[in-house]
């Protein structure tokens, strides 16, 4: 038997809770990192004392979902107090507007390929009440389409591809639906792939497809109690949305959610911003789906590439985190509000986001500066 650290970091409070237990057959956790996951299998001789640590410590974790979801929430920012100035001037010393250092991003592209990734919701088109009707605009859709003539550009979203697809609807982008775990290239193939990479489809999690079909049902079934709770289907993940059930029913939620979670030790949840989504415990995400891409257009250890990538979301951090990691490019988070992050950059909100990309175009074709 051999002593192991467990570590379950709590990003809300900033207290990092440390559990030293006798490990022996195989170990019960699988992970549990600042994106905010955790995933427990029961080991059959475990003793019971453990077992109930493990069940606070995921109790613990639930209402630190719920209550980030709080401080995330739209009416939560209109009403919370401002930062101090220092805090926000020393949050924007770290992670400067990307439009007011437009100049100084282009200079460090200079000779290198930019390869654009968005994230969706809440980065191309507002986050609404309801999931289904998260359409984007004309102007943003336009704005993407001339980006894609100037860049290799991917949608990487949390939402199922096909979804995804169905609001973007634009063919010649490549699309990573799922959190990356269901990716395709455009179907006419791509003018900037590298060498001899060809269409690009890639399933990371297909074995999961029955399980997450059966979570998907139990889910609806169980949340049914919860007005304005809404279950969708995103093939290799399923998302509960919070947007439209009252606040004081949250923690309510959270519990149903975990209670069908109890009996799939191979799935794990993680918390967005009023979602709580459920996926398969593969080593897979936002970043992983990234790096697959630079790869599949032929900038595998490439020092010619210029990764962007712009997202709002807890999901999206996996992706600056290895931007970070490779050095390459930087990552822009959407928010109105000082976030701990791994970005280099932020944006405050869709309209700031089309206001970059359409300095982008320009910067990349001026002849389009007229036709915005
Ligand atoms: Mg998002």
């Amino acid at each position: 038997m051999t002593k192991q650290n467990v570590l379950a970091s709590d990003t809300k409070s900033r207290v990092n809770l440390a559990i030293t237990m006798g490990m022996s057959e195989q170990s019960i956790f699988t992970a549990a990192t600042a994106g905010g996951y955790i995933s427990i299998s029961t080991p059959k001789k475990f003793p019971k004392k453990y077992l109930k640590n493990l069940e606070i410590c995921r109790e613990g974790r639930i209402s630190a979902w719920v209550d980030s979801m709080r401080a995330c929430s739209p009416t939560r920012i209109r009403t919370a107090p401002p930062l101090a100035d220092h805090d926000q001037s020393s949050w924007i010393d770290h992670h400067p507007s990307a439009l007011d250092m437009f100049e100084q991003i282009i200079d460090a592209s200079k000779g290198k390929q930019i390869v654009m990734f968005l994230d969706y919701d809440g980065t191309l088109s507002p986050i609404v009440d309801d999931p289904d009707r998260a359409f984007m605009s004309d102007a943003m859709r336009k704005t993407v389409r001339k980006l894609a003539a100037c860049f290799p550009t991917a949608i990487v979203s949390g939402r199922c591809r096909d979804k995804v697809y169905s609001f973007v609807r634009l063919a010649e982008l490549y699309y990573a639906g799922s959190h990356g775990m269901d990716i395709k290239g455009p179907a006419k193939g791509s003018k900037y792939k590298k060498g001899s990479a060809r269409g690009v489809q890639f399933q990371a999690a297909s074995k999961f497809l029955p399980m997450i079909d059966e979570v998907y049902k139990q889910l609806v079934e169980k949340t049914k109690a919860t007005p304005g709770a809404q279950v969708e289907h995103n093939k290799f993940c399923v998302s509960v949305h919070f947007r439209r059930v009252e606040e004081k029913k949250w923690n309510e939620l959270a519990q149903q959610v975990r209670s069908v979670l109890k009996g799939y030790p191979k799935l794990r949840l993680t918390q967005g911003r009023k979602v709580l989504e459920i996926r398969p415990t593969i080593k897979w995400d936002k970043g992983k789906a990234l790096e697959f891409l630079l790869e599949s257009l032929g900038f595998a250890n490439c020092t010619d590439v210029f990764p962007v990538y712009i997202g709002d979301d807890r999901t999206d951090e996996d992706a600056f985190k290895m931007l970070r990691e490779k050095g390459q490019g930087f990552g822009i988070l959407v928010s109105k509000f000082p976030k701990e992050t791994s970005a280099s950059y932020f944006l405050r909100e869709p309209d700031e986001v089309m206001d970059f990309l359409k300095r982008l175009v320009q910067w990349k074709r001026p002849s389009v500066r007229a036709r915005f």
